[in-house]
Order: C-alpha cells, then structure tokens, then sequence
C-alpha cells in the first residue's frame, strides 16, 4: 500500500456544525425573506421551505444560494447575506490546530458538496491550509460526492486515488464513496463513541491512521 501523501477533509460536520450551514437556509434566507414581505418569520418560514421543495436535490440548482435569492426576489445583495453567515460559522475546537499540522505534513484539500460560495465564506480564515477546494456542486455539477466526483479530484491534485486519505462524517458519501475509487477513508463521529478502527471522534486521531 502506498503512503499517504494528501488529505481530503469533508466540511459540514466535519470542520463546522451542521447547524451552522443549516442556519443559512432555515434562518438567514426566510428572515430576509420575511422583512423584505413584511409578513412573520414563521409564515416566511414556510413559504421558503415549500419553494425549495419544488427543487429536487439531485438537482445542483438546490443546493445554490444565487438561485434562491433571484427565485424569492430577494432584494438583499448575496454578499450581505454571505457576510451574515460567516459570523455564525462554529468550527468544531479540534479543527484549527488539526489542520495546521496536517497542512505541514500533507497537501492538504476540501471536498465537499456545498456550493462555492459558501465554502469560499466557511473557510476565508483557514484557506491557506488547503491547497484546493473542490466543490461537487460548483466545480463538477454534481449534486452528490460521487466517485466520479473523487476521481476527478484526485487526478486534478495529481496524487493516485491510494495516496489519499478522505475523513468525513457521512458513512455514504465520505467513507464508502472514496473507497469505490481506491482511496482511503475515515469517518468521524462526532457524537457518537467510535466502535470500529476506520471511525474517530476528533480530528487530531487521524495522525495514528496517516502514519
Ligand atoms: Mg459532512
């Protein structure tokens, strides 16, 4: 087996809570929504949510803040509402320190499936660590992190699939989906006690794994 030589890190729920992202679609949008209207949060609350549902989500347009923002006529520009955002971001507490010494030893890379602009926000005080960011969404249109997803990744870096390590915390699209291609994977759980060798509750335990 070779060595590793790259590291691919998931983002939400990996570096950042999930509740985080979330907060952009089910708070900051509908609220904007909402005072731009004149009408309750709740109420713009839910008009939000149907108009989403009219989208699919193996369909890219979904997952795409431009999108929404001209589909609700909100007046609002993207950037202020990004900038919003970037406020709330709660980056798990292993993650600086983890990142900092995986980029000293590793190429370090982000994939993941949310959509350009956003990651561009998530990560405008850590991006230095990374030495690229492939969206699924953005950079290939693909709704998920499939293996042609991975594959693509892999060889735009310029590493061979097995180089690579990946660690994320969905079973599917971070630990089986890699492996489909000849990567490496983990999974980190973050509030779930880890049972099996491939699983880690923090960041920094992938050390023992990349040795
Ligand atoms: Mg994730």
């Amino acid at each position: 087996m070779r060595n590793v030589e790259a590291v691919s890190l998931d983002v939400t729920g990996t570096l950042v809570d999930g509740r985080s992202v979330k907060r952009f679609w089910d708070h900051l949008i509908p609220a904007v929504y909402a005072s731009e209207n004149g009408i309750s949060f709740n109420e713009a609350y839910t008009r939000v949510k149907k108009k989403y549902s009219t989208v699919s989500r193996d369909d890219v347009r979904w997952y795409l803040p431009e999108y929404w923002v001209k589909e609700l006529n909100i007046s609002i520009s993207l950037e202020k509402l990004l900038e919003e955002f970037r406020h709330g971001i709660a980056f798990f507490p292993d993650v600086a320190p983890t990142i900092t010494r995986l980029s000293s030893q590793y190429v370090l890379i982000v994939s993941s499936n949310l959509p350009s602009v956003l990651l561009q926000t998530i990560l405008e005080d850590v991006k230095e660590h990374f030495s690229r960011v492939f969206s699924s969404v953005s950079t290939y249109c693909l709704p998920y992190k499939t293996a042609e997803f991975y594959a693509k990744a892999c060889s735009e870096t310029g590493f061979h699939p097995e180089e690579f390590l990946h660690v994320g915390d969905s079973k599917t699209y971070d630990f089986l989906v890699p492996r489909i291609i000849g990567m490496r994977s983990m999974l980190v759980k973050r509030y779930i006690n880890p049972k099996q060798h491939y699983e880690v509750d923090s960041l920094d335990k992938i050390f023992s794994n990349v040795a």
